[in-house]
């Protein structure tokens, strides 16, 4: 059947065939040479794309080291570049060369790729002889911008360990491109005003070194560090503000905390009337009160053989909102038996209801109405912690103008301790505290290559 198989080849005369293998070999042999020049050019200029790299730089070589994994870039300028001082961005001639230096870029490929470059230096008229800016690193730095970056994007969703096994970075390193991403960040703040600030104390190692933090409330993002949590360690923060942002400061919430509150009245004009303490610490103050309280009663019942206070710690210090009908009905039942335990913690929910008042002069009377139960309460943690209120009271009460706690603070905690869970690292409290910076600073971290 015609079609089916394919036609016969045409016969050819062996010197026909001959010249036609000759002149196959000539021009593969030909297009072989024509293209492995093309393709070197082709492979400088696909760097010179991939790595972002602009006159007056250019590719000028490119090493493939195989065994090493790496690739390592050379990188040349035009002769006839201009360059411009690095300080007042005045065009200068060309001085001479730093010594050649490498940066690590992102990797090409699975490869781990290395720029190298010598630096010109510029003889500027007014400030010398200096190393001009180069596009792809900012200045002291080991990686390109491109490279810090990516592990700065890295860093600010897996930890420091995930990131330097990644990316194969030392510890050093890590911390090093995460320093260097919150000086970064702290210098382009903007010194706008922030209404409301929270001072609070975090510890670093199992409670045994403190850093003081002052938070944005309004944002949510830690504005300052300082190490120690005494007044010193606050006093730092008010340098760093001009003084517009220092009268723009409606209302700080912090602990009842002697240190704090001093360097508040030292620095804040009229800190009386902007100084606010934190309700969740009063709460927790109270908490504690109740708590030994109960202690107290719970070992007395214990002798007599009375079970009712076993097991009930937690009853007494949690809301309504966290029982079910059920555990909530026997806790009511436990509260009606005449235990001091009970009063100590109707004693406790009464303080609270101070911060419901809109009124300043109602949540007064309210006030002076519970510190006469409370101190006619023969309960002596809850006297104690009422000679303590009505000392803070004029700053507790602030509160029902200002409306702020240190709650506000609450997602920073969170990733406060996600830090400390992720960075088991930390060798230094620097380390602690650039880390916080970094992730809840609110900064922009990402370098900019000239
Ligand atoms: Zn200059």
């Amino acid at each position: 059947m015609p079609g089916c198989f394919p036609a016969e080849p045409d016969s050819v005369s062996p010197s026909k065939s001959i010249f036609n293998i000759w002149l196959l070999g000539v021009k593969r042999l030909g297009w072989r040479f024509f293209l492995k020049e093309r393709r070197i050019v082709q492979d400088y200029q696909l760097y010179q794309q991939i790595l972002g790299i602009v006159g007056p730089w250019q590719v000028a070589d490119v090493e493939l080291r195989l065994e090493e994994g790496e690739v390592h870039v050379f990188l040349e300028h035009e002769a006839q570049a201009v360059w411009v001082c690095p300080e007042c961005q005045a065009e200068c001639p060309l001085y001479d060369h730093d010594s050649e230096r490498s940066w690590r870029h992102l990797d090409t490929c699975q490869y781990r790729t290395i720029l190298h470059a010598a630096p010109p230096r510029v003889r500027c008229p007014e400030h010398g002889v200096r190393v001009v800016r180069l596009p792809w690193a900012e200045p002291h730095s080991r990686f390109t911008a491109l490279f810090e970056r990516l592990a700065i994007d890295w860093l600010t969703a897996a930890s420091q360990r995930a990131v330097a096994d990644l990316l194969g970075l030392s510890w050093d390193e890590v911390h090093g491109i995460m320093q260097r991403a919150v000086e970064r960040g702290l210098r382009r703040r903007e010194r706008e005003i922030i209404a409301y600030l929270g001072v609070d104390e975090k510890s670093f190692r199992k409670g045994h070194r403190y850093v003081t933090l002052v938070n944005d409330l309004t944002r949510g993002r830690v504005l300052y560090i300082a190490d120690g949590r005494k007044q010193s360690s606050l006093d730092g923060f008010w340098a760093t503000l001009t003084e517009k942002q220092r009268d723009g400061i409606a209302a700080v919430a912090l602990d009842m905390s002697q240190p704090y509150e001093q360097s508040i009245r030292a620095n804040l004009p009229q800190a009386a009337e902007k100084m606010v303490f934190d309700k969740f610490h009063v709460a927790k103050h109270l908490g504690d009160a109740v708590d030994k309280v109960r202690r107290a009663e719970n070992k007395e019942l214990l002798a007599e053989n009375d079970e009712r206070l076993k097991g009930t710690k937690y009853d007494w210090l949690k809301g309504r909102e966290q029982f079910d009908l059920a555990t909530w009905r026997a806790f009511c039942q436990l509260r009606r038996g005449n235990l001091r335990t009970s009063r100590a913690w109707a004693l406790k929910e009464q303080a609270m209801k101070l911060w419901d008042f809109r009124y300043v002069e109602a949540a007064r009377r309210h006030f002076n109405w519970w510190y006469r139960w409370a101190t006619h309460s023969r309960l002596k943690p809850m006297i104690d912690e009422a000679q303590m209120l009505v000392r803070h009271l004029p700053n507790i009460l602030t509160y029902l103008k200002h409306r702020i706690t240190n709650a506000t603070s609450e997602s920073i905690n969170a990733k406060i301790q996600w830090v400390k869970y992720t960075a088991r690292g930390f060798r230094n409290p620097d380390n602690f505290k650039s880390a916080i910076y970094f992730h809840c600073g609110g900064l922009d971290l990402s370098p900019r290559a000239t």
